[in-house]
This record gives structure tokens, sequence and C-alpha cells, in this order.
């Protein structure tokens, strides 16, 4: 991933964005020193406005796909009230090993539970009549449209689905492979869809945010 703003200015929003607990800082050593890509981590700045949201919305259930090393479920299960849950969907059995030491460590960890499997399979068993508040979509990028499609009819009406890596690192203004015209399709997709208000920022690699009116 490249960064879409000057280092400098990166570095500026790092120091000015408030340090989340050391077991954080941990998760994001052990990922670096373990993992082949761990950049896919969202990281503090992100991480830590996943969670302001989750909060803002009072969220009660929140979806992840892509849990990876678990930075992400650990950042948002952190805003949610002791009766929450999160429900996050990875298909490696390596990386999520790291997940589930660290959330063990982290008194709200418990309210994060891992689905291990193809995403696609384990959203078709998800019952509709147990909506979700907030959904956030970080896993394979060709995916990404049959993940919002599929998640959509599983959100609260004002329910927010979060997609990451939407600005793929610039890409989008030139597609060349596959992933990247999948995340150019995604965005048009969005962007057109008359159940959602939508909007991209540029925060980090890109977060498209649509919430189901
Ligand atoms: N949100 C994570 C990063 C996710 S990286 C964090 O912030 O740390 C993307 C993840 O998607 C990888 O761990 C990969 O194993 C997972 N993935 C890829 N294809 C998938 C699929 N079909 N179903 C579920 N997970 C998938
Ligand atoms: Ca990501």
């Amino acid at each position: 991933m490249e960064l879409l703003i000057a280092p400098a200015l990166d570095h500026y929003i790092q120091e000015h964005t408030r340090p989340r607990p050391a077991l954080f800082d941990e998760l994001r050593d052990v990922t670096y020193a373990s993992t082949s890509a761990p950049q896919m981590q969202v990281g503090r700045v992100e991480g830590t406005f996943l969670k302001m949201l989750v909060g803002l919305m009072g969220a009660r259930r929140v979806l992840e796909i892509g849990t990876f090393t678990g930075y992400s479920s650990l950042s948002m299960a952190e805003a949610l009230p002791d009766d929450g849950e999160l429900i996050t969907c990875d298909i490696d059995p390596e990386t999520t090993k790291i997940a589930r030491a660290f959330w063990d460590r982290a008194p709200w960890g418990k309210k994060i539970s891992l689905r291990l499997g193809d995403a696609r399979a384990t959203l078709r068993t998800l019952p509709a009549n147990e909506p979700f508040d907030l959904a956030f979509i970080d896993a394979d990028k060709s995916g990404y449209l049959d993940y919002y499609e599929a998640i959509l009819p599983l959100l609260r009406k004002g329910g927010l689905i979060v997609a990451d890596n939407t600005l793929w690192s610039g890409k989008v203004l030139d597609p060349q492979t596959e992933d990247d015209h999948a995340i150019v399709r995604f965005n048009a997709h969005v962007n057109r869809d008359p159940r959602v208000e939508n909007v991209l920022l540029s925060v980090r690699d890109g977060m498209m945010l649509a919430r189901k009116l």
C-alpha cells in the first residue's frame, strides 16, 4: 500500500491521534515480525476511527469481513457494550491464531467471535432476524461487490457499511489489474445505489462509508 499523502503529514496524523493501549502496539509488532503482508493491518488511525464509528452509532452488533491478525476487530470491539458482539470472518487459520491470542488478552476480546472459512459461505449462514449496526469489509478485493450485496439485507435501517482500501493506493484513477477494476466497479456501484447514502474518505488507503436508508 502506498501512502496517499506526504509521509511527514501521515506521521503528524499518527502523532495527533490518541495512542491505544499497549496491546495494540504489541499486536502491530508481532504482525510485522511474523506475517508476509503486515501493511494490511489498519493501524492506529483507522483503527481508532473504526472504534469511534462503533461508539458514535451505539452499535451492538458488528460484522467484519477480513480478520487477519485481529487489529481492526480488537479496535471495534472495544467500543461495544458488554452484551455486544462482533462476528469476524477469515479463511486463514494461521493469522487468525495470532488474532485469537491477542483477543484473549483484552477484557473486551470476549465479544469477538471468529468464523473461519470463505466469507461468502459464512454470510449465507447469518440470520436476517439478527441485524447488524455496522459492517467492515476488508477481505479479497474481488469479493467486495458480493460481500456488499450479501450484507446490505443483514443491516438495520440507518446501519453503516465501511469498505476499506477503496482508493487502492490511487490506482482507481488508472485501473490495470483485476483487483484494481474490482475496486473501481465497487465504488461506482455504491455511488449509484439508491438504497444507501455514501461518502468516500481519504483516510489511510480510502474508506467508503455507505449508510442504509
Ligand atoms: N482487517 C484486518 C486486515 C484484513 S487483510 C486488519 O486490520 O488487521 C485481508 C484478510 O482477508 C486476510 O487475512 C485474508 O485471509 C482474508 N480473506 C481473503 N479472502 C477471503 C475470503 N474469501 N473469505 C474470508 N476472508 C478472506
Ligand atoms: Ca485493509
